[in-house]
């Protein structure tokens, strides 16, 4: 019997729409038989359902197949890590994405950034969402940077001119960017928020340099 709450975030991208759906989802919510997670374009749904020997099914819509897929998970492993994702099986690409929060959003813009680099390759131009110069609203873009600072500067990989370890940084919300400095030796750099194809360098990035 668990008696802590348990909470995740799950995510998937809407086929139809190029949507991304997030949603919490709790242990207790899923005692019931099944959980539906719906695009709001209503053409696309992810479905969770609890099996009797205590594992977790997900039928996953899937941006490149034409039929959903299916995978079953352990509930420690839905409901234990920071970040999980199912792939597609033909194609590598990330259908599904479970964990905390902030975690799945990064994980979803990333996965936006990659099918906006397959669509390039590809040269097509079926896929409406995904050609709209925008498809995220500013604030998630705005959170996505802020976050990926905070694990930068969690693993200590932001760099300045004072000695490692030495710099103290401070981040500003500016009109067209994300300023981070130093308030020791002035070094800064600007992100851009305009987009999230514009962020995309340092949102793949693993360290960030002030200059
Ligand atoms: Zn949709
Ligand atoms: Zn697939
Ligand atoms: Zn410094």
């Amino acid at each position: 019997m668990v008696l802590s709450p348990k909470q995740t975030t799950i995510a998937y991208r809407c086929p139809r729409c190029g949507a991304g759906i997030m949603s919490a989802v709790g242990f207790f919510s899923l005692s019931g038989d099944m959980l539906k997670l719906k695009c709001d374009c209503g053409e696309s749904e992810l479905i969770i359902q609890r099996s009797r020997d205590g594992k977790i099914r997900l039928t996953v819509p899937c941006i490149l197949c034409p039929k959903p897929h299916q995978y079953t998970v352990s509930s420690n492993l839905f409901f234990g890590r920071e970040l999980f994702t199912l792939a597609c099986p033909y194609s590598d690409l990330d259908t599904c994405f479970i964990g905390e929060t902030n975690h799945v959003k990064a994980a979803l813009a990333k996965n936006e950034l990659e099918l906006l680099e397959l669509l390039e390759e590809a040269g097509a131009e079926s896929f409406d969402a995904l050609n709209r110069p925008q498809t995220l609203t500013d604030p998630q873009i705005y959170d996505i940077i802020l976050f990926v600072i905070r694990e930068l500067e969690a693993e200590g990989e932001i760099h300045c001119r004072c000695a490692a370890g030495e710099g103290e940084y401070t981040v500003d919300v500016l009109d067209d960017c994300i300023r981070v400095s130093c308030t020791k030796c002035g070094a800064e750099a600007r992100l851009p928020t305009d987009s999230l194809l514009s962020a995309n360098a340092f949102l793949n990035a693993d360290r960030l340099q002030l200059s």
